[in-house]
């Protein structure tokens, strides 16, 4: 029988190239999105074909559908977005994740939710390994996303723990590529729009603060080996690239990349910016056979073509 899949936030970044690869399996899809920070344009390819399904529906309320396996994606990923309304933010991952836990629960599917690396806050142990505990400001700005997140994984083993739900929680560290929306002020997507654009690159603070970036085609297909794993695999697993690299040293190669003649300009640094990140993908290695494929200047080449293509 044909494998039902419903993937929530299926419009957004790394939605939209989930819901191509399930698809192209052979699944069948439903995207459910309220288009906060996704688009229609994102899943526009998809659309017609007769193995793919679009609904237009915000995860804090309750969905009656029959699915067998649910991707939680659903919830802005980008400081800029998430702080936009900081109480939306915490309702999308704490009742969104009631509700599909809910539907998981009803008809008996596999979830796994969308975790993130911001669990681990601004880390004290590096590189981040899945039984590090975190070191998150429960009140300040990034709060409303790192703490809903915190709290859908609390939910997550919950369920398992009461209901026997088989769940998958993966630990997303900062994943790129293209489809981001270029004005959700991420750093891969800021630096190539600036650079393409002749306008001045942003670093915040000095631009010693480290991140590990993962292409999301990497990310996906890590995304659904956890799906397909044996329901002992729970997570959370941690998911990224762990090429660590400064934010000074990213706007150099975006710089070389584009032949751009952008000059760095230095502004203040965001309250609560964690100042280093890589995780450790030991346990991905072990429980999925997976390990990122793509190298940094391959997937900046591939975004840069993206946004060249978009921006004309
Ligand atoms: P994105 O903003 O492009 O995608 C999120 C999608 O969810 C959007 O299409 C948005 O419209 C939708 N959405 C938001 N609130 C919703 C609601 N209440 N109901 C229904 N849909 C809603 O971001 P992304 O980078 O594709 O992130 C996808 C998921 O992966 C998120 O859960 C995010 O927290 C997680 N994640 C991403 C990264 C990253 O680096 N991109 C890192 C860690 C975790
Ligand atoms: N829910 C949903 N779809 C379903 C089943 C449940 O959206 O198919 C939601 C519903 O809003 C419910 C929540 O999931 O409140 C949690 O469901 P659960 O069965 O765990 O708890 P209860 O129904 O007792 O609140
Ligand atoms: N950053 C930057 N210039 C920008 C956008 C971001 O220097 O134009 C920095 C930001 O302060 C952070 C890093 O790049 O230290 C990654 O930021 P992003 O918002 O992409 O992800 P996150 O902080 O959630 O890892």
């Amino acid at each position: 029988m044909t494998n039902r899949v419903l993937v929530t936030g299926g419009a957004g970044f790394i939605g939209s190239h989930l819901c191509e690869r399930l698809v192209d399996s052979g699944a069948d899809v439903l995207s459910v999105d309220n288009y906060f920070t996704g688009s229609k344009a994102n899943i526009a390819h998809l659309v017609g074909r007769p193995t793919f399904e679009v609904m237009r529906h915000d995860v804090t309320f309750p969905l009656y559908v029959e699915v067998d396996e649910i991707y939680n994606l659903a919830c802005p990923a980008s400081p800029i977005h998430y702080q936009l309304d900081p109480v939306q933010t915490t309702k999308t991952s704490v009742h969104g994740a009631i509700n599909m836990l809910g539907l998981a629960k009803r008809v008996k599917a596999r979830i796994l939710q969308a975790s993130t690396s911001e669990v681990y806050g601004d880390p004290t142990v590096h590189p981040q390994t899945e039984g590090y505990w975190g070191n998150v400001n429960p009140i300040g700005p990034r709060a409303c996303y790192d703490e809903g997140k915190r709290c859908a994984e609390t939910l997550f083993f919950d369920y398992h723990r009461q209901h026997a739900l088989a769940i998958r929680v993966a630990r997303i560290f900062n994943t790129y590529g293209p489809r981001m929306h270029p004005r959700d002020g991420r750093v891969v997507s800021n630096f190539i729009v600036q650079a393409l654009q002749g306008e001045p690159i942003t670093i915040y603070g000095d631009g010693g603060q480290t991140r590990a970036f993962c292409y999301v085609d990497d990310l996906v297909d890590g995304l659904v080996r956890l799906m397909a794993a044996p329901d002992e695999v729970t997570g959370p697993v941690n998911l990224g690239n762990p090429g660590e690299f400064t934010i000074l040293e990213l706007a150099e190669k975006v710089i070389s990349l584009t032949g751009s003649r952008s000059k760095l300009e230095f502004q203040p640094l965001p309250r609560d910016d964690p100042m280093q990140r890589r995780p450790d993908i030991t346990l991905a290695g072990q429980a999925l056979d997976w390990r990122p494929a793509i190298q940094l200047e391959d997937g900046l080449g591939r975004t840069i073509d993206y946004f060249k293509a978009l921006l004309a």
